[in-house]
């Protein structure tokens, strides 16, 4: 019998964007539990480049494909499959809990110690195929295209997560999101207005602050002009935001606690421009600042953004697709900053 191969987007070992090659590998059998998803499209996330670079939190195996935001159709059901079928277009939860730890147990997955990524600690879906767990899937909400479907999964839910959930923003207060063409600060932007907030957000050229602007957020200020954190604080009347939201880490925490007002909160996740900040203690007590931190989202906050884009009130935010063999193109345009949105990968039909 020949084994049959599939087209996979790969490195063997971590490094710069030339360590990505289209390698033919053998097609994957789905386990027990498991499903093999013919893959239709793959966003790309910072995940996928700091992956890369680096392992980020533990080892990963290698030869890795990276790809955490997968719409497709099911292909092949393995034993003791039920309620999916061959042929269902589907989306993917990408976490992976024990279920049996105190804050599983809990409903807060995103904290279980034993937590794993589908695209991370597993094959993902920069290929043909691939498997997940039944468990993990979604039906693909039929308004959307495969593109949109992919291009929402993991920024609606951390979007979700850090505004909602974690920093629970409510409706009349105000948010700063900086750098507001990212993946999570383009969907935190209409979160925070279907929330009922006011959104003040932060990018870097004249076209990204017409786009934020298009988003719904209320106020942009351009962050190369030297006044602009006076701008945004004028802007709430001399007061502050409520809410920070800030994903880019060391280059942005101190712009961000300093347009929060007197018990503000910021709400971070990410550290792409640094992992290492120094913190002005005194700001945080005497101003009653509150630092909250924020990892992914729960299979519930990314079926809710889901159905709220089905319903046309979040919009994926695409900035282009490219073809699989795109795949370094795709991650020079994460690490350049090229971008308003997502990057999609079309990998099949
Ligand atoms: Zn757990």
């Amino acid at each position: 019998m020949t084994m049959k191969t599939m087209t996979a987007a790969l490195f063997h070992e971590h490094g710069e964007r030339d360590v990505l090659r289209l390698e033919r590998v053998p097609i994957p059998v789905p386990a027990a539990g498991e499903v093999r998803l013919k893959v239709a499209a793959c966003a790309l996330n910072w995940l996928d480049v700091g992956i890369r670079r680096g392992p980020q939190f533990g080892a990963v195996p290698l030869p890795l494909t990276t790809g955490v935001d997968v719409c497709g159709q099911i292909d092949a059901l393995g034993d003791g499959v039920a309620g999916w079928r061959e042929g269902d277009a589907v989306t993917l939860y990408s976490l992976v809990t024990c279920g049996l730890c105190e804050h599983c147990r809990a409903g807060d997955v995103t904290i279980c110690p034993q937590h794993a990524i589908i695209g991370e600690h597993s094959n993902g879906g920069l290929a043909e195929y691939m498997l997940a767990p039944a468990r993990n899937l979604i039906a693909k909400p039929a308004a959307l295209s495969a593109v949109e479907v992919a291009a929402l999964g993991v920024v609606s839910m951390t979007a979700w997560h850090m505004l909602i959930t974690v920093a629970r923003l409510r409706a009349g207060e105000t948010v700063f999101i900086p750098g507001a063409g990212g993946g999570v600060a383009s969907i935190g932007i209409q979160i925070a207005k279907y929330a009922g907030a006011t959104v003040i957000a932060s990018t870097s050229s004249s076209a990204k602050m017409a786009k934020a602007r298009e988003l719904g957020a209320d106020h942009v200020v351009n962050y190369h002009e030297d006044d602009w954190i006076e701008q945004v604080i004028d802007w709430t009347g001399g007061r502050g935001v409520d809410v920070a939201q800030d994903l880019v880490g060391a280059k942005t925490w101190a712009s961000s606690l300093q347009t929060l007002a007197r018990g503000g909160r910021m709400v971070v996740c990410g550290s792409h421009s640094g992992k290492r900040f120094p913190l002005h203690i005194p700001q945080i007590y005497h101003r009653q600042l509150s630092i909250l931190g924020s990892n992914g989202g729960t299979y519930n906050e990314l079926c809710t953004a889901l159905e709220l884009a089905n319903a046309g009130v979040l919009r994926p935010v695409i900035d282009r697709v490219l073809p699989l063999a795109d795949i370094r193109e795709g991650h020079r345009i994460l690490e350049e900053h090229d971008h308003f949105g997502k990057v999609v990968m079309q990998v099949g039909d």
